[in-house]
């Protein structure tokens, strides 16, 4: 498979290449140059499959003759080494639970797989690779988790002070290794943009060789198109004539991504929903087809605070810049903090299911839709981190306590340790060539 950049339709490069440079050297994101529908055969067999199987099925459409067979199976079962259960909730909502990995958030599927994928490519290299991440949260913890004593592998991980939850905290600060931590004094936003900076900065990489692990990387968003699939065989029997909607609580926009991928390769959701806190950026994107960037404020599902989702380029591409379209397919909301711990209260009280905050935003975007649209649909609800991760949230806001699973009970027992710097990029910079 060929991936071309999203600023020039024209430059190809193969799937090595897009894993290894996450960023295309004219700063566009990396597509596929196609992405067809997979066999009837498989689509209309995907009870016969486990979730590795169907991982592995359509991780090699992707990454076409590039990884062995038999190595490609070996990465998919290391990296997919968990489930991602369909929770029926009601007649209308079902809840996808992605947070049964090792750091609680669907974005241990990314980091594993990008991590497996770029251990295989760098195995007969010398050279040490630098990843980059820029974080809100879970990814920090999904990609340091992931690449943990890799070989030849460096990880930095810059997160803002103050803004990310204790327990993502010591996620990211314990781990030590080729894992390091950097507390920013400043939002994502600027994490992210001390981390673009170093990508376009030439003379910074003539020393080191940088390499992503955001979700700009297409290597991160090929493994979320994993679990629509494996989600979509779990209630396919339960859908008779009803349409099938996937409600995506969305910051950066990846696993929306990922899922228009899926709908592409044949699975037939009928709707998405991208559903937004306060950082509605997309929202009015939908609302009025002008996307326009804004600071990103804080809300409870902070790993949705997100000002200027890096994978709409992506979207827009993917449908050829058409407004319409795009709408077509996406209905988009957004919803308040106070809306949100309300959500979670109403959950637990109808059904004694504790949902996380960005789940909730989730279950609000699709409650609205649901209650507008006549034709009946089960909808879908990413659950994309588990709520155990904000504790500190439902401590402050809400009269439930979620238990906390033992894999974090471990790194909370642990002492963190970050490097504090201010945010400026000379400093960044000159900490990197140190
Ligand atoms: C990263 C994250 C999101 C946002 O996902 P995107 O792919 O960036 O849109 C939502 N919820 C949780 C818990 C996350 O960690």
């Amino acid at each position: 498979m060929q991936y071309y950049s999203t600023n020039n339709h024209s430059y190809f490069v193969n799937f090595r290449t897009a894993i290894l440079e996450g960023l295309a050297k004219d700063k566009g994101l990396f597509l596929p140059e196609k992405i067809n529908t997979l066999s009837k055969d498989f689509i209309g067999n995907l009870q016969n499959y486990s979730f590795q199987e169907i991982s592995f099925n359509i991780a090699k459409y992707f990454v076409g003759d590039e990884i062995e067979e038999a190595d490609l199976l070996t990465i998919i079962n290391k990296a997919i080494s968990f489930e991602a259960p369909v929770k029926v909730l009601s007649d209308n909502l079902s809840i996808l639970e992605l947070f049964h990995g090792p750091t609680l958030a669907f974005k241990d599927f990314g980091a594993r797989f990008l991590a497996g994928t770029m251990e295989y490519f760098l195995k007969n290299e010398s050279k040490e690779i630098t990843i980059l991440v820029a974080t809100s949260g879970d990814t920090g913890s999904a990609v340091a988790n992931g690449f943990l004593n890799i070989d030849g592998i460096n990880v930095v991980v810059l997160f803002p002070e103050g803004k990310i939850s204790k327990i993502q905290e010591k996620q990211i600060t314990t781990l030590g290794n080729n894992i390091t931590a950097i507390e920013i004094e400043g939002t994502f936003d600027d994490c992210q943009r001390l981390v673009k900076s170093a990508f376009m900065d030439d003379e910074l990489k003539l020393h080191i060789n940088l390499s992503s692990a955001n979700s700009i990387n297409i290597g991160r968003l090929i493994p979320q198109t994993f679990y629509y699939f494996e989600s979509f065989k779990q209630i396919e029997n339960i859908l008779k004539d009803k349409n099938i909607i996937y409600s995506v609580p969305s910051g950066n926009l990846g696993n929306l991504t990922a899922g228009l991928f899926a709908k592409k390769m044949g699975l037939p959701i009928n709707k998405f929903i991208a559903a937004n806190n306060n950082n509605d950026v997309f929202t009015d994107y939908i609302d009025n087809g002008i996307f326009k960037p804004k600071p990103s404020k804080e809300t409870l599902s902070n790993a949705m605070d997100v000002g200027n989702p890096s994978n709409f380029v992506r979207i827009v591409d993917v449908f050829n810049n058409n407004h319409s379209k795009i709408k077509d397919v996406i209905y988009s909301k957004s919803y308040s903090d106070s809306e949100t711990v309300e959500k979670i209260n109403e959950l637990y009280e109808k059904f004694g299911y504790i949902i996380d905050p960005h789940g909730a935003v989730g279950c609000l975007a699709l409650d609205t839709y649901q209650n507008y649209e006549t034709t009946e649909s089960i909808g879908v609800v990413l659950e994309t981190a588990h709520p155990a991760k904000f504790g500190d949230i439902f401590q402050k806001h809400l009269d439930i306590t979620p238990d906390i699973p033992e894999r974090l009970a471990l790194s909370l027992s642990k002492e963190g340790n970050a490097v504090k710097l201010s945010g400026t990029y000379d400093e960044f910079k000159k900490y990197l060539l140190s």
